[in-house]
């Protein structure tokens, strides 16, 4: 096992490795640029080093500012949590030639999985369901053709995209022009590439995605379920799991058919298959070949630490258990807290004059924030992680209703009057949601007021 560990990243998600590591008995190392020197994983991690100024650009993204931490501190891996370097096979391959065990999947595997086009091909022969789609589309000419035969409404999207960036639809031929030009320029402003791609465009799916585990020697386990349709500007708001939309057998046909595909790829590490689900099918859309923010609420249905499970996998342990063995218990709901204005998700940075965080039985708060903390305008807006389990969903829901009434974040605004409005809405509770509910509610709510 690891002795010390770097984590190559900030935030909630920085303190969650670090809370790993130390149950774990390995010592952690944390990095930061120069507006984190106060932050909370700074202040918690064995060792801290300052990787340079404020801008990411700078900092977490200084790939050799990094690997130069972790040479000098003498950290025998590095963990790059989520965002930043997390899906950059570069990096991955730089850490590896430096002797320093990178926790994730191997370089090639990250290339072929994480570009979308080449993880749609690879997804196909693995035998997962895909939308019609195309191959990367180099001329206008070539997307107008690939329209017809695909039939509108399609989606443009970025080879490499992420974090709903770089899509546009069109939903005729008069908009593709727009919508693929636009595409390329937005891939070109945000991407290592501008190259695009076309998918049918379902119309109203949910985004159902599986968790999965596998270690180097060909064992995988679907960790179940997470349904993420509720988001605004195609970023996830509230997730929750098991799915409200699934019943057993489709649960459990659609976790198997992605364990053999993970099999199949010989993908090791954790990793999530996102599909959207319309109608009964299922259709992949993107792997994620790292921890996802969302991954707490699968951990309180299954019980498995898979922060843990990452850094054992990397270590060259073997899973040691099957799929019969994970039990799922209960239903857990997530909420992200973002320091955003609710109505226009424009983010405000700002200092945190009062904190208090909500606990009691089954809630749990993943956050690096104190009273007296600063809100950096450099970085993502999420600054917590609300998860409540219960034994059912209603229970959960009853749960995350009590924790989100406790929670007192003053100082800047956050999104939870919106949780809590969204959560108190009659489809909401029925499960009756898909990726367009959120905004097409919002859209009426503001049109009625
Ligand atoms: P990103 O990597 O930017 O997150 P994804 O491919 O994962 O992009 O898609 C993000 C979201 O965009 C999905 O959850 C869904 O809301 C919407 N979306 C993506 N592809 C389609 C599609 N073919 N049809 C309808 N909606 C889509």
């Amino acid at each position: 096992m690891f002795e010390k560990i770097l984590i190559a990243n900030r935030g909630e998600i920085a303190l969650r490795i670090h809370r790993a590591c130390r149950e774990m008995g390995i010592h952690t190392v944390a990095v930061h640029s120069e507006a984190d020197a106060k932050a909370m994983h700074v202040r918690l991690a064995d060792e801290a080093v300052c990787i340079g100024p404020s801008r990411s650009s700078d900092s977490y993204l200084n790939k050799s500012a990094i690997i130069s931490a972790a040479l000098s501190t003498g950290a025998d891996a590095i963990h790059p949590g989520f965002g930043f370097l997390s899906e950059n096979a570069d990096f991955a391959e730089m850490v590896e030639s430096h002797g320093i065990t990178f926790i994730g999947p191997t370089a090639a595997q990250m290339r072929k999985m994480g570009d979308k086009i080449t993880a749609r091909q690879a997804a196909i022969e693995a035998g997962l369901p895909v939308t019609p789609g195309s191959p990367s589309l180099d001329t206008l000419e070539d997307a107008k053709t690939w329209a017809q035969k695909i039939g509108y409404p399609i989606i443009i999207k970025a080879k490499d995209g992420g974090g709903g960036k770089g899509m546009k639809i069109a939903f005729s031929e008069t908009d593709i022009e727009e919508a693929y030009t636009m595409a390329r320029a937005e891939a070109k402003a945000a991407f290592p590439s501008d190259v695009v791609y076309m998918e049918k465009y379902l119309q109203n799916p949910r985004h159902i995605e599986i968790q999965i585990l596998a270690d180097k020697y060909g064992n995988v386990v679907h960790l179940g379920e997470r349904d993420c349709s509720i988001q605004r500007n195609n970023q996830k708001l509230i997730e929750e799991s098991p799915s409200p939309a699934l019943n057993q057998s489709q649960r459990e046909e659609i976790g198997e058919i992605v364990r053999k595909a993970i099999a199949k790829i010989g993908y090791f590490n954790a990793g999530t298959l996102e599909f959207l689900f319309e109608d009964g099918k299922f259709y992949f859309l993107e792997m994620n070949t790292r921890l996802q923010v969302e991954h707490p609420v699968t951990e309180a249905v299954s019980d498995i630490d898979i922060v843990r499970e990452q850094i054992r996998i990397a270590s060259g342990a073997a899973l040691g258990y099957e799929q019969k063995d994970i039990e799922f218990n209960g239903h857990a709901i997530e909420c992200r807290i973002n320091a955003e204005n609710p109505e226009t998700f424009t983010p405000c940075p700002g200092t945190i004059t009062e904190w208090h965080a909500p606990g009691g039985l089954g809630v749990r708060v993943d956050s690096e924030i104190y009273s007296g903390y600063s809100i950096p305008p450099f970085y993502d807006s999420m600054i917590a992680k609300l998860i409540v389990h219960g034994k059912t969903r209603n229970s959960a829901l009853m749960r995350l209703r009590r924790a989100l009434e406790e929670f007192v974040i003053d100082g800047v605004s956050t999104t939870i009057p919106l949780q809590q409005e969204i959560i108190s809405q009659a489809e909401f509770i029925d499960g009756m949601y898909n990726i367009h509910w959120l905004e097409e509610y919002m859209r009426k709510r503001n049109q009625n007021s």
